[in-house]
């Protein structure tokens, strides 16, 4: 068995860019190079074209309406998730005070939703937080009884990026057709690993990002529905106007044009990937399991993404076992601070008593894995948490 160190399974961290995504991002750095936003020369069309093209190629990916003149109009094109999740909450609920101040959302949103709400509730908007099951998932009975006559939004990620767990995403979105509430989704983890139609799932907003799914990092999109509901948004930031109105700023063609690459590729790929993914996974997690006792899998087994697999292993210290991987590139579900041991937020809200949740790894799998570097780590987990377990390491924080 040969395999190249360190090996890469952080995918859910951010991915690689796919060798064919960086070819069509080629030509926008140094030969068509203008601004999207000039309209009196040709280095300006051709910047607008291609822009155009990838517009039309996100919306592709998610059942959006394409437009064949001014490329999908539903396609706000922005720097990433974290921008096109505060500009879909704050943007409502700056647009829409007047009709409401309350906005439900879950307990294991990632970050750029989390404290996008915080900030509001210092605004005086009311924020209620759904508590998750075991699995992480909440129910859209949770949604509906949230919902009042003053909620302006419910705002609930597609797949958890630490655990995979995949929300009720079609049922939320119809109770908050019916109740008449915008519903917006973090789909940053779920685009290019499952299928997503926007009208299908009664999405009004969806945020997703370039760099987790083989595009380039600082490149993202906010999908913004224009009728059946008409959404409209507060900008973050004043400028001169571009993506109509909503985010200001000259667009990051190359970043654009790489994104759009990236979603015509999953549109292509993801059925056949995603699968091939989870046998690679559903293997590695059964040696794993097979081997050792007291392996727990975090997340909803059967509501998943395919290509990630969150373990906890008791009476193996979470910090010992990543000291451990030094070749083995993963996430812990502990962050070590200078003062304190932190479990992850996600875990602790399903209910995870603290031990499991701080000795947890992420290995999050994709295009580039191979089943002799899977093969590899499994064996390398088997044989440190034997070892951790035989000389029975305190927790300890080495930061
Ligand atoms: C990575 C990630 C983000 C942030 O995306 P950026 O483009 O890096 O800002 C937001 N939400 C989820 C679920 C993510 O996994």
């Amino acid at each position: 068995m040969s395999v190249r160190l360190p090996i890469y399974l952080d995918y859910n961290a951010t991915t690689p860019v796919d060798p064919r995504v960086f070819e069509a991002m080629r030509p926008y750095f140094m030969e068509v190079f203008g601004n999207a936003a000039s309209a009196s020369h040709s280095f300006g069309h051709a910047a607008q074209d291609a822009v155009l093209r990838a517009r039309n190629q996100i919306a592709a990916l998610l059942n959006v309406e394409q437009d064949e003149r001014q490329g999908a109009r539903e396609i706000i094109l922005t720097s990433g998730a974290t921008e096109a999740n505060n500009l879909a909450i704050k943007g409502v609920a700056h647009a829409y005070h007047e009709k409401g101040r309350h906005i439900i959302t879950q307990a294991t949103e990632h970050k750029g939703v989390l404290e996008s709400c915080q900030r509001l509730a210092t605004e005086g908007f009311e924020i209620t937080w759904l508590p998750v099951d075991s699995g992480g998932r909440v129910s859209a009975d949770q949604v509906a009884q949230a919902i009042r006559p003053d909620t302006l939004l419910v705002s609930i990620m597609y797949a958890n990026n630490e655990t995979g767990t995949i929300q009720p995403i079609p049922e939320i979105g119809a109770i908050c057709k019916a109740r008449d509430v915008f519903f917006h989704t973090d789909a940053t983890q779920a685009v290019g690993k499952v299928p997503i139609d926007v009208h299908a799932d009664g999405i009004d907003l969806l945020s997703l990002s370039a760099h987790k799914f083989y595009g380039p990092k600082g490149s993202g999109a906010l999908f913004v529905r224009r009728k059946g509901p008409r959404v409209r948004l507060m900008p973050l930031f004043d400028g001169g106007g571009h993506e109509r109105g909503y985010r200001s700023g000259t667009l990051n063609v190359p970043g654009i044009v790489g994104l759009g690459a990236a979603c015509e590729i999953a549109k292509r790929e993801m059925a056949e990937e995603s699968s091939r993914l989870s046998t690679m996974r559903d293997r590695f997690e059964s040696q794993i399991r097979s081997a050792l006792d007291r392996v727990f899998v975090n997340g909803d087994p059967s509501h998943r993404l395919p290509q990630v697999t969150n373990l906890s292993f008791a009476a193996a210290d979470g910090s010992s076992m990543l000291r451990a991987f030094d070749d083995v590139a993963v996430s812990s579900g502990s962050a070590c601070t200078s003062a304190s041991l932190a479990a992850s937020h996600v875990l602790r809200a399903m209910g995870l008593e603290d031990e499991l949740a701080y000795n947890s790894i992420r290995f999050s799998l994709g295009r580039f894995t191979t089943d002799d570097e899977l093969e590899y780590v499994a064996e390398k987990v088997i044989r440190t948490v034997r070892s951790l377990r035989g000389t029975n390491v305190a927790a300890t924080c080495s930061a």
